[in-house]
C-alpha cells in the first residue's frame, strides 16, 4: 500500500489482443494482479504465455497497433494508466515505473559513453523533481575533471539543482559525477571512474545489465519491472546479477515485478509468484506456498521439470505438447490438451479463480472442493 492506503499497482480484468493477419491473438486474458510497496512479485510461464505483454502494458510500452487493450484497468498508485493522454505517460515512467529489459545492448545507446547515459537518467529525475518537463539529451562530459568524494546511500543521493536567472535548471557537474559514480558502485561495479568513460560495446553482457540496473535505480522508481533481466546471461553471471538484485531490494526498498520463464530464478527473488499460461494467470500465491503446495496442474508440471539438487537417475520429466495457438484457443481450460487430470467439465468453460486461503489463488476445476 502507499501511505494513503492505495495499492502500488492494481491490475483489474486486463485483456490485451494483438491484431494480426491471421486473427486476434489474445495475449492477456482477464488478469487481476495487485502489488504492494516493497514487494517482489515473480511472473513465470513458458515463452508466448503473455508475461512480457503484461509487463509492457503497465508503463504503456506496448506498440498500439498491433497491440490493443480491449478491457480492464491498470492503476499505478491510484492513477488510471490506460486513461492517460500520451503526453502525460512519460511522467509516470522512470521515476514512477522503470524497466529493465532482457538485452541491455538493445537499450543502451552505442554512440554514448556510459557516463552520458547514466547522467541523462539522473537529470531526468532531477528535472521532474523540480517540476520541469524532462527533454534534455546527454551532453559530452570532460572526463578529466577532478573526482569528487563519493559514498552515500541511495536515499541521500539528492544532489542539489539550481535555476539560473532565466528559470532554467542548472546541474552541478561535480555532483552529477558523484551520483554516477555512486550508482555504478551501488551495482557493484569496480573502478566506476574507469567504466563510465567506456562505450557499451566495450563491456560484457553482465556489466551492461548492471549499467541498466544502475540507470533504473538512478531514477529512484517506486516500481521496477524486470523483463527476463538474466535470460541473456550465462549461468555464473546470471547468479551474480540475481544476487545483486536481491541485495538492492534490501538497500533501496523498491518494488519489483520480475518476469522470467525460469522458476529457479524467480524462486531466488520473489515474495509472491504468479504462473501464467496462454494469457491467463492460473495460479498466484506466496512463493513458499506455490513451491510447497502447487495446486494447478501446470504449476505442478513446471515444478516437476525443475531440477532439485543433483540428479543421477535418468532424465527430468518434461511437459509434453505446446502452448495452444492464441488465435484459436479451445473452449474451456486452455491447458486441457496437456493436462493429465482433465475432466469433461474442463471443456465447458474457463474455471473461475478461487481463493485457497492466504492469498493463494488458482483457476482449476480440481480445486473446487475445500476452497476458502
Ligand atoms: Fe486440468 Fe481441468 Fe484444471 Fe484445466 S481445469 S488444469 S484441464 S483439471
Amino acid at each position: 500500500m502507499t501511505s494513503n492506503g492505495i495499492p502500488l499497482l492494481s491490475v483489474r480484468d486486463l485483456q490485451i489482443c494483438y491484431n494480426t493477419p491471421s486473427g486476434a491473438v489474445r495475449a492477456v486474458n482477464h488478469i487481476n494482479l495487485d502489488m504492494e510497496r516493497g514487494e517482489v512479485v515473480g511472473i513465470v510461464g513458458e515463452t508466448g504465455c503473455g508475461k512480457s505483454t503484461l509487463a509492457h502494458s503497465i508503463p504503456r510500452l506496448l506498440p498500439e497497433p498491433p497491440a490493443q487493450v480491449v478491457g480492464g484497468e491498470i492503476r499505478f498508485e491510484g492513477t488510471d494508466m490506460l486513461s492517460l493522454r500520451n503526453k502525460e505517460v512519460p511522467k509516470y515512467r522512470g521515476t514512477g515505473i522503470a524497466m529493465i529489459f532482457q538485452e541491455p545492448i538493445n537499450s543502451l545507446n552505442p554512440s554514448f559513453r556510459i557516463f552520458d547515459q547514466v547522467v541523462e537518467a539522473i537529470k531526468v529525475r532531477k528535472m521532474r523533481e523540480a517540476g520541469m518537463e524532462a527533454t534534455s539529451a546527454a551532453e559530452p562530459h570532460d572526463y578529466n575533471e577532478p573526482k569528487p568524494p563519493v559514498s552515500h546511500p541511495l536515499r541521500e543521493v539528492t544532489a542539489t539543482t539550481r535555476r539560473n536567472r532565466f528559470g532554467d535548471i542548472e546541474f552541478d557537474r561535480k555532483e552529477l559525477m558523484a551520483e554516477v559514480v555512486e550508482f555504478l558502485s551501488m551495482v557493484r561495479i569496480n573502478d566506476p571512474e574507469h567504466i563510465l568513460r567506456l562505450y557499451p560495446h566495450e563491456l560484457s553482457g553482465g556489466m551492461r545489465q548492471r549499467i541498466m540496473i544502475a540507470m533504473a535505480l538512478s531514477e529512484q522508481p517506486r516500481l521496477m519491472i524486470a523483463d527476463e533481466p538474466t535470460s541473456a546471461l550465462d549461468v555464473t553471471i546470471q547468479a551474480q546479477v540475481l544476487s545483486l538484485m536481491k541485495d538492492l531490494i534490501e538497500e533501496v526498498h523498491t518494488s519489483i515485478l520480475f518476469i522470467s520463464h525460469d522458476l529457479g530464478v524467480v524462486a531466488e527473488i520473489a515474495d509472491r509468484i504468479g504462473v501464467m499460461y496462454a494469457g491467463n494467470l492460473v495460479e498466484i500465491g506466496k512463493a513458499a506456498d506455490v513451491f510447497s503446495k502447487p495446486c494447478h496442474p501446470y504449476t505442478q508440471s513446471l515444478l516437476r521439470s525443475f531440477p532439485h539438487g543433483y540428479k543421477t537417475d535418468g532424465k527430468l520429466p518434461t511437459l509434453k505438447g505446446a502452448v495452444p495457438n492464441l488465435t484459436r484457443l479451445p473452449t474451456g481450460c486452455p491447458f486441457r490438451g496437456r493436462c493429465e487430470s482433465a475432466m469433461d467439465i474442463c471443456a465447458t468453460a474457463m474455471p473461475d479463480t478461487i481463493d485457497l486461503g492466504d492469498g493463494h489463488l488458482v483457476s482449476c476445476y480440481l480445486n473446487r472442493k475445500g476452497a476458502a
